[in-house]
């Protein structure tokens, strides 16, 4: 098998999210690998449905940056000097951790790979991406039309490749370099030439309330949660993303899902 659904999770509360990501991914008759890139800061007791889902599970090591960058993208460090502005982490989230994505570069058995956040479902089967060039991402669209200039980190398509894993090292750690938004700003600058996917391949949950003329349940093909996640508890925007929260819970548990294309847009969408 040439081609990998990619994630990472880094705790407890991200296994959570590859839980639910994992059973949407499957039921999507995909007929790629999924691994599971996890680091040491995940118990074998947070891992173990995963297991149980039949993913292959990688272990890896945070990247080998230096104590400077380190304090640099650091969490409080980093949320003072790049404030979030539209939306909150939840505080089981580690800037830093984001960092380890890169190491998907390394899982050279594979000729592409097709990386997603652990907070995020895959709705209908999406593995024609795996024929896309490397790097394709879908735009970081939840507000307005200028986010079309910066991609979205949350999925993308990559080709494996050990000089490029290191040639990124090598551009991620220079002196004084801080990558406000992690792993994002990071590989925008190292891919410029990104190719554009639709939208669909990564509607944030925020097109829900801020742009809901974009959303259209036949076309989207994965949701992804950006800032808070639907599995904590009573978050403050719980309330306006009422029927996604209930989507992520029904994939999480494994039963009650809806049929995608029966879904009610949300009001104001045409
Ligand atoms: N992640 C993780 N642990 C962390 C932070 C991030 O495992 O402490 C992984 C996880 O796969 C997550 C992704 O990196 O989905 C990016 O973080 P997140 O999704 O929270 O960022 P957002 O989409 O809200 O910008
Ligand atoms: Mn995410």
């Amino acid at each position: 098998m040439r081609h990998a659904y990619v994630t990472l999770v880094t705790n407890a509360d991200y296994a959570m999210g590859a839980e639910a990501l994992v059973r949407s991914l499957k039921l999507s008759g995909t007929g790629a690998d999924i691994v599971v890139l996890h680091t040491g800061g995940v118990t074998g007791g947070a891992l173990r449905p995963l297991t149980a889902l039949g993913v292959r599970l990688v272990e890896a090591e945070l990247l080998p940056t230096s104590a400077a960058f380190n304090e640099r993208h650091q969490r409080a460090k980093l949320h003072a000097d790049a404030p979030f502005t539209k939306g909150n982490k939840p505080s089981f989230h580690t800037p830093l951790d984001n960092f380890a994505k890169l190491r998907l570069w390394q899982l050279t058995d594979y000729e592409r790979v097709v990386f997603i956040d652990a907070d995020a479902l895959v709705l209908r089967n999406i593995d024609r991406l795996f024929s896309y060039p490397e790097f394709c991402a879908a735009p970081n669209v939840y507000e307005s039309l200028a986010d079309f200039h910066r991609l979205n980190s949350g999925v993308f398509v990559a080709r494996p490749c050990g000089k490029t894993y290191n040639d990124m090292l090598a551009m991620l750690d220079r002196p004084d370099a801080f990558w406000r938004r992690t792993d994002q700003t990071f590989l925008q600058a190292f891919f410029p030439d990104w190719h554009g996917l639709p939208v669909f391949f990564n509607m944030l949950q925020y097109v829900w309330f801020n742009m809901p003329e974009l959303w259209d349940w036949k076309s989207v093909s994965v949701v992804h949660y950006q800032y808070e996640k639907p599995w904590e508890k009573d978050h403050p925007k719980a309330e306006k993303l009422r029927p996604l929260i209930d989507l992520w819970h029904a994939y999480y548990a494994g039963e009650g899902i809806p049929d995608i294309d029966r879904l009610e847009n949300p009001t104001g969408a045409t």
